[in-house]
């Protein structure tokens, strides 16, 4: 029996009622069982707002204008009607169960929708390009709603704009998995190893349903599927680092300052994902012949920090380089003119071996033997040691360098993937001094500039991601460090996110002129943390009614775009370094 949507509706109404992850766990293991087989992958998918996993770059994001003419042809009500509600409610889906629920009684609906209808729908709405495409996305939207009820059609419009957000990370739904096929969540560890290794949520739950541990414990690393990567902790000197790796002997290597490939070789086919995996070969074309000629297995994934090299003497050039790749048009141009290098530093996949459970000393020393050593494809410098000040001296020489520091290895580790744990610890110079730290916001509002600025905008509001409350919480205003070209060009890579009414997952006192959907992330740099009544970052944690927020924040030049909303530095990671501070302030006596 196909699964009906209004069923799927109740559930996401349930799981919205409630706050506790343990009872959204048990909500979602309990219909994940009743949810046919070959319906999974569609209903988990759905359940984050999505029709595919993310490397597989299906975007639905319909803009509030389309949504809007769609909701007003399926309700009867005018244009001016609907927008007037939706601005009323500050979401689209509210306004669109309020539109349909006034329906006359001769249009109700009339056929129930399925899961699988809606799913396959939506497909078709990502799917319409090119010319015509608006009209026919729009078409099926109203098909939809015209057969559905007015809480079935506030979770599709919320889908279409992309904006469902449940508050089902992806972690919950793993414990869902492991509660209803394992039978117990602590059982989360196994779905979670294959989840790293093959991101993809629909695809490792359902295997989970149909084939129990076994069968998630056969899944592998796969050319052509990207490894959630492995990420590293930060400590604040060699010291502390060796303190923690327990006196022996690391592998320093230089922080490279570029941008992180995961590299997945097939015989001639090279597939590039960024550090947030999502596809982005077409940036580097120089990057697949380099790949081709100097990689010798004829299958491997690899990771690299890709960087802007000065061709005349082969010296790293720092990040803003890179950027020249991101324009759509010209990448042949910015190849002839900012060449690249390729500083390799792990292997996942040799030949048609998955080398991730080997330790570190291990995978280097295959990395050697994979890439041929020349002017653009090197292991990225490493430095065997266990002597803190040798650690410090080699820092110093990677910042000299060009790097941003050293990110030291326990070279008996395994490739722990998705994870940030200490057997990778980068050091930084930054750490060192005082009060000083680079942190990545994203930005949810912005103040109109006077002066120079009028026209553009003059400040930003920024936001931590408070994970455990899945909200974005303001920490900062931040005017300062931008560049003529920085202010003109940041509010373009804004427009696409603006929003008239304070986006629901955005919690700040303060009331920017424009609003933005928290996507776009910058890196700043503050002087020191500090309480804040008008911030709302860890709200209460300090002390009652102040959040945290930064003192004399500025931009640094640096656009994340590896980098989602979610991946913004978090109020816990905020909490910690403020904490941090307050000790270093006392001071040791
Ligand atoms: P940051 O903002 O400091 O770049 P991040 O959150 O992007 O950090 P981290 O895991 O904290 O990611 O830092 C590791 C990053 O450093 C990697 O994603 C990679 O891009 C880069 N990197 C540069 N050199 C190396 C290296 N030798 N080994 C591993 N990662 C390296």
């Amino acid at each position: 029996m196909a699964m009906e949507f209004s069923k799927v509706a109740e559930c996401y109404s349930k799981i919205e009622s409630i706050s506790s992850r343990n009872q959204m766990t048990g909500v979602l293991a309990e219909f994940l069982r009743k949810v046919p087989m070959d319906e999974i992958p569609c209903f988990v998918y759905l359940t984050q707002g999505k029709l595919r996993p993310d490397y597989e770059g299906v975007e639905l994001g319909v803009a509030e204008k389309m949504a809007l003419r769609a909701l007003s042809a399926a309700s009867g009500a005018t244009a001016e009607k609907a927008r007037e509600i939706y601005v009323k409610e500050g979401d689209i889906g509210s306004a669109a169960e309020l539109l349909l629920g006034r329906r006359s009684q001769g249009t109700l609906y009339s056929e129930q929708l399925t899961l699988r209808r809606v799913y396959d729908s939506l497909m078709k709405v990502a799917r319409h390009s090119g010319e015509g495409s608006v009209e026919s996305k729009q078409k099926e939207i109203v098909s939809l709603l015209n057969d559905a009820s007015p809480l079935e059609a506030k979770y599709i419009m919320r889908t279409v704009t992309g904006v469902l957000r449940l508050g089902l990370a992806d972690y919950t739904v793993l414990d869902a998995a492991a509660l209803a096929f394992l039978g117990d969540r602590k059982e989360r560890p196994k779905v979670e190893r294959a989840y790293n290794i093959h991101p993809d949520l629909g695809f490792v739950v359902q295997t989970v349903a149909s084939k129990g541990a076994a069968g998630i414990q056969r899944i592998r690393v796969k050319v052509g599927v990207p490894i959630r990567p492995m990420l590293a902790e930060r400590l604040d000197s060699a010291e502390a680092i060796m303190k923690k790796m327990g006196e022996k002997k690391v592998a320093a290597e230089y922080k490279l300052d570029g941008e992180r490939l995961q590299i997945h070789k097939d015989g001639k086919t090279v597939v590039l994902f960024s550090r947030r995996l999502e596809v982005i070969t077409s940036h580097y074309p120089d990057a697949v012949r380099l790949v081709q000629e100097n990689i010798a297995p004829d299958a491997a994934i690899l990771e690299a920090e890709v960087v802007a090299v000065n061709p005349d003497t082969g010296e790293y050039l720092p990040f803003q380089e890179l950027m020249h790749r991101r324009r759509k048009y010209g990448v042949e141009e910015a190849m002839a003119q900012y060449p690249i290098a390729l500083n390799f530093f792990d292997v996942l996949l040799e030949g048609t071996k998955d080398v991730t459970g080997e330790a570190y000393s291990a995978r280097r020393k295959a990395l050697s033997r994979v890439v041929k050593n020349t002017e653009r494809t090197r292991l990225v410098p490493s430095l065997g040691s266990s002597r803190p000040q040798e650690i410090e001296d080699f820092m110093e020489e990677a910042i000299s360098n060009g790097c941003e520091g050293l990110v030291v290895k326990d070279p008996g580790s395994p490739y722990r993937a998705g994870a940030r744990e200490f057997a990778w610890i980068k050091l930084k110079r930054e750490y060192r001094s005082e009060l000083a730290d680079t942190m990545d916001l994203a930005v949810i509002g912005a103040f109109h500039g006077k002066g120079r600025r009028t026209g553009s905008y003059g400040t930003y509001l920024l936001a931590a991601y408070d994970q455990e409350r899945a909200l974005y919480t303001s920490v900062a205003k931040v005017g300062t460090g931008f560049t003529d070209e920085d202010l003109s060009r940041i509010p373009k890579l804004l427009k696409p996110y603006g929003s008239k009414v304070r986006p629901a997952d955005v919690e700040a006192k303060m009331e920017p002129d424009v609003w933005f959907r928290p996507h776009l992330v910058i890196e700043v740099i503050a002087s020191e943390l500090t309480l804040s009544p008008i911030h709302t970052a860890a709200i209460g944690r300090v002390r009652p009614g102040a959040g945290l927020s930064l003192r004399f924040p500025k931009f640094t030049g640096k656009v994340r775009d590896d980098k989602r909303g979610e991946d913004a530095t978090t109020v816990a990671e905020i909490l910690g370094m403020y904490n941090g501070q307050l000790k270093k302030v006392a001071g040791p006596r």
